[in-house]
């Protein structure tokens, strides 16, 4: 069974996918995405694979199912009301949503950054393709895509692969953001984040990377050691408003920072990306700007970054590093390729 279910303390869903256990054991050594494994085709360049085993489904057919109604996401605090279970406090919603994963390549060991222009070009275009068809779905809110990799950070299959889930609710983290991001826009008459880009270039100190299209930098409020953001020159909120030559450039910054992340920890850098979009649900979002956010799992090639008793617990981040000099060296090792 999947499930959301609502916190009122802190105001957010939990979707529970207690199925997601019961995965199929492979055979060892067995690669659920290498071509013509399974439902993978033999040949392949980038591939949307349905997962079998998501936390959420978009196949429940249920007419009281309404999303769309009195459903809280946060916005208001009093927009559950009239959805409330029998229990009274509690909220729970079959989980309305989809998972995906997105094999980039048929090469069980490339990373990202060894795809060809052709190849991350299909791979981003694939992204846009799978944002619009998603996100046009009725009841579908916000699409998420997104990555893990390494075993730092929980992921066993090591063929090159994100995900993208789709939810029936705006994530509050994309909640607070784009609040931000219109409150600033009301009282500057300008983008938070493009006002945020320009002085970080002036600046330059945690610029580590920067493109035609986009630039890459260490935030100066990071919260991980080598936390990185990608960020479009150009103001728009969602990667489908991606124009042909910022694909390309878009892409090439993935692989840019990636591959210094490589270089930097001397092995295949465990991280997470996150890419920060407005929502899909047909709301105005022209104050919000779109973004990559990376975290990745090492402090250095030896030390990893834990979650600590502040950050799970009341979600205060502390940064053991140097941010400006972090950026330092991260931007070295990006520019000795
Ligand atoms: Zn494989
Ligand atoms: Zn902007
Ligand atoms: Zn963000």
């Amino acid at each position: 069974m999947f499930e959301m279910r609502y916190n009122p303390i802190s105001q957010e869903w939990v979707v529970v996918a207690a199925k997601r256990s019961k995965r199929p054991v492979l055979p060892r050594d067995t690669c659920p995405f290498c071509p013509g494994i399974g439902k993978v085709p033999k040949d392949y360049d980038v591939f949307v694979y349905q997962n079998d085993f998501p936390s959420m489904s978009l196949s429940i057919a249920d007419g009281a199912f309404a999303w769309a109604d009195g459903v809280p996401d946060g916005t208001s605090a009093s927009s559950g009301r009239k959805n409330r279970s029998a229990a009274g406090l509690y909220l729970s919603k079959p989980s309305l949503g989809a998972c995906e994963v997105i094999l980039y390549s048929p090469n069980h060991t490339a990373n990202i950054y060894d795809l060809e222009d052709w190849h991350i070009e299909k791979l981003v275009r694939c992204w846009q393709a799978r944002t619009e068809a998603l996100g046009s779905i009725e009841g579908i809110r916000y699409v998420f895509i997104f990555e893990n990799r390494g075993e730092a950070v929980g992921v066993t299959i090591h063929h090159p692969h994100g995900q993208i889930y789709a939810f029936p609710f705006v994530p509050r983290l994309i909640q607070r953001e784009i609040a931000s991001c219109r409150a600033y826009m009301e009282e500057h008459s300008s983008c938070l984040i493009c006002d945020m880009l320009e002085s970080e270039l002036r600046l330059g100190v945690r610029v580590v990377s920067e493109n035609e299209h986009f630039v890459c930098v260490i935030p100066y409020f990071a919260r991980f050691p080598y936390e990185a953001h990608i960020v479009s020159r150009r103001h728009f909120g969602s990667i489908v408003e991606l124009g042909d030559a910022e694909v390309l450039a878009f892409g090439s910054m993935l692989q840019d920072l990636v591959r210094g992340y490589d270089r930097l920890f001397g092995f295949a850098a465990a991280y997470i990306m996150a890419i920060h979009q407005a929502p899909t649900d047909g709301g105005d979002y022209s104050a919000y700007h779109f973004h990559v956010e990376f975290y990745p799992a090492h402090a250095d090639s030896k030390t990893r970054k834990h979650l600590s008793g502040t950050e799970i617990g009341i979600d205060v981040f502390v940064n053991p590093s140097d941010i400006e000099a972090n950026a330092g060296r991260l931007k070295l090792a990006i520019q000795s390729l």
